[in-house]
């Protein structure tokens, strides 16, 4: 009998969930909703999945911003998620930089591994969806669906190719989520 995978979708934080900028969110006021994007959470939980966050967030490892501020944007997001009804299970990031040569900064799927250990799952199949093509590729190395959305760096991440095989495009999250929870595979396009 095929397997068929958790109820279980890792996202990418910006870009994905709030809006993304050039010169990192760094403080709570800066960390503003995708419109429908928490919605689109909310949805998906009542569908029964559980939401997982696997974020970089070199702007700790650059020193522009301390652990502490990154705390107050997440508990803004939960506080926003609570009152639409809707939760995220975890936040994994990577405080890295680049030159720190760890193994969870995206591409690297140190992140995906750690919520694959925390929650006792598989992530085979399991969909993970993101605006840049390192989080897709963080994700099908350890067999995830790529799932690309347009919103934060996605249109830039489309027009410059080369996504995983079987990536599939969606508007935004709130489209992903209407495409995961119907059951619904005709919409959306898949890329090669
Ligand atoms: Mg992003
Ligand atoms: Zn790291």
């Amino acid at each position: 009998m095929p397997q068929t995978p958790p109820k279980f979708v890792i996202l990418d934080r910006d870009g994905v969930i709030n809006l993304d900028s050039d010169h990192f969110i760094k403080t709570p006021d800066e960390w503003i909703p995708i419109a429908g994007s928490l919605e689109a959470i909310a949805s998906l939980n009542q569908a029964g999945y559980r939401v997982v966050v696997a974020s970089n967030q070199s702007g700790i490892g650059r020193g522009l911003f301390e652990m502490s501020a990154l705390n107050a944007m997440h508990e803004k997001m939960y506080k926003a998620l609570a009152n639409l009804g809707g939760r995220v299970d975890a936040i994994f990031f990577c405080p890295h930089t680049a030159a720190d040569g760890c193994d969870c900064r995206k591409p690297k799927s140190g992140l995906l591994e750690q919520a694959s250990e925390r929650f006792g799952i598989e992530l085979k199949d399991v969909p993970i969806v993101g605006d840049s093509l390192r989080d897709l590729e963080a994700g099908v190395a350890l067999g995830c669906s790529p799932h690309l959305v347009l919103t934060g760096k996605g249109t830039r991440t489309l027009q410059k190719g080369g996504l995983p095989a079987g990536t599939r495009v969606h508007d935004d999250l709130r489209a992903f989520a209407r495409w995961l929870t119907r059951g619904d595979r005709a919409p959306g396009t898949a890329a090669s």
